[in-house]
């Protein structure tokens, strides 16, 4: 695929609240998972989203398959949770990495992931997927972008969230994307609001939204769901997806907190509908899809496993 990188007009954003969730390590001796396959989207102009889980987004637009922050198997000491799929054989175009931590970062579900897609990370993360034996990097700093080859431009837009992973991991700012082709797409990664959700695109189909993160708390530098309905408002989006939640949780978790695992994005919904924010939500659980069927054509709107 080509890529060809230009500059942007976003404006540089002010300094990270202080504070991050917290990372957790690898564990590559538990059960892997994969993507399943979704071709989709291939030449009809629709746009067909898929919540794999927790960040994990695939992202079918204008012939081009983006991949959001894999995560496709236990981190330790997180367990995955959802259905699991055995087909690998899915060609992903280009990956977006928001930042460091380890529910977003994992590099042998990279390494998985077949059609050698480009993996597109914070500037300062190259060097780890370089030791995890990955070459087709590009570092990326806010206000960069690019184009596929399929003509469709990534926008690298701020994140108010640390992205480093202590104590001694790497260490780069968290970032946010704008996919743009015939839909526009907004993937927050880990963030909290800051002024410029108001001003990332003229018009945003769908904004990927995280709602939660993988414990009973969150620390700052995260959206809950109420929190969430905001960014919703200010970012302006058609649609709104509920994403970072209901996936990875520490082993034993939902016996204790069961509701943690279901309730966020329902909040999120209660909060947009009680706000009255023009935005529909849609929910999807960790393996479904929707499609948004390409402008002037049928309704082709519905969600499926
Ligand atoms: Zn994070």
């Amino acid at each position: 695929m080509i890529l060809t990188f230009t500059s942007l007009t976003l404006q540089k954003r002010e300094a990270p609240a202080a504070g991050a969730c917290t990372p957790v390590s690898g564990d590559p001796s538990v059960t892997e998972f994969a993507l399943p396959p979704s071709p989709t989207a291939a030449g009809s102009g629709d746009l067909v989203v898929r919540f794999v889980g927790h960040s994990t987004v695939l992202v079918d637009i204008d012939g081009s398959r983006i991949l959001t922050d894999p995560v496709l198997r236990n981190v330790f000491p997180l367990l995955r949770h959802g259905p699991s799929a055995a087909d690998r054989d899915h060609d992903i175009d280009l990956v977006l990495i928001s930042h460091a931590h380890q529910d977003h970062l994992d590099v042998p579900s990279l390494r998985r992931l077949s059609g050698e897609p480009l993996i597109v990370v914070p500037a300062g993360l190259e060097r780890v997927l370089y030791q995890g034996g990955i070459r087709n990097v590009q570092g990326v700093r806010v206000g960069d972008g690019f184009v596929t080859g399929d003509g469709v431009r990534v926008l690298t837009v701020p994140a108010v969230h640390d992205g480093n992973r202590p104590p001694m991991g790497p260490r780069a700012e968290a970032l946010g994307f704008m996919i743009e082709g015939r839909h526009s797409v907004y993937f927050a990664g880990d963030t909290d609001l800051f002024p410029q959700m108001e001003s990332l695109g003229d018009t945003i189909d769908v904004a990927l939204l995280p709602v939660w993160g993988w414990g009973p708390y969150l620390g700052p530098g995260h959206l809950n769901p109420q929190t969430a309905a905001v960014a919703a408002a200010m970012v302006g989006a058609r649609i709104s997806i509920p994403i970072h939640w209901g996936t990875l949780f520490p082993r034993g978790f939902h016996r204790v907190w069961p509701t943690r695992l279901t309730a966020p994005p329902v909040d999120f919904a209660q909060s947009v509908v009680q706000a009255g924010i023009p935005t529909e939500v849609r929910i999807l659980r960790p393996g479904e899809e929707t499609r948004i069927a390409a402008a002037g054509t049928a309704k082709g709107i519905g969600t499926r496993t």
